[in-house]
């Protein structure tokens, strides 16, 4: 098998395992939406036209979350985007190396974690861990609904996954860790560590 039938065929594979589907109706609906590339918010008179003429348009459609990266078929995860940024995330997705998250996104990472810190850890207890840095539970925003809570879950495989966790409030979350042994995640004040953690992790030396 070629390499490239060998890539279409990964990547069936993952779009069947990642799910999610969508109409063209819905396809269609999005398009005139969408004036401009979700990437690079270029108009699409403002891109060069593809020299292969198989290449009508100069959008293409693309996925918010990649489905490298385990992204779904739903439209809700569908964009348009322009052929050049399409080409560019598909190259990376496709060879050998993980695509490095870019570095707008990380900054903007780093700005909601500052927040996060200042806002939203919880003072009732932390955890020393063995290495001396002290972690303080933290509350996590769901990015879907923006509702801010502590996220517990019950340890183990998947245990990081929103399906497998709970969102409960300061309260409720100081129980069920430190009575009934939830993880819950937690960070650093300096930001360094982050994480879920437990009583009784390998790395967790005792509850303050
Ligand atoms: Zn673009």
């Amino acid at each position: 098998m070629d390499c490239r039938n060998q890539r279409a065929k990964v990547r069936t594979e993952r779009v069947k395992r990642n799910g999610g589907s969508h109409t063209s109706a819905e396809w269609k609906l999005l398009l005139p939406n969408s004036p401009t590339c979700a990437i690079c918010a270029k108009r699409w008179s403002e891109i060069p036209t593809h020299p292969d003429p198989r290449y009508k348009h100069t959008w293409t459609k693309g996925h918010k979350v990649s489905i490298y990266h385990g992204g779904s078929g739903e439209i809700s995860n569908i964009q348009v985007e322009c052929n050049q940024c399409n080409f560019k995330k598909n190259a990376g997705a496709f060879g050998t190396k993980p695509p490095k998250i870019t570095k707008p996104i990380a900054e903007h990472k780093e700005t909601n974690t500052v927040t996060t810190l200042q806002e939203t850890i919880s003072r009732k207890f932390s955890f020393i861990l063995n290495n001396g840095t002290e972690i303080f539970p933290v509350q996590m925003k769901r990015r879907s609904t923006g509702a801010i809570a502590f996220r517990v879950s019950p340890g183990g495989k998947g245990a990081n996954t929103l399906e497998a966790s709970e969102e409960v409030n300061e309260k409720t979350m100081a129980r069920k860790v430190i009575v009934e042994g939830y993880a819950v995640r937690c960070k650093s004040l300096d930001g360094n560590t982050n994480g879920l953690y437990k009583h009784g992790h390998r790395s967790v030396r005792e509850i303050r």
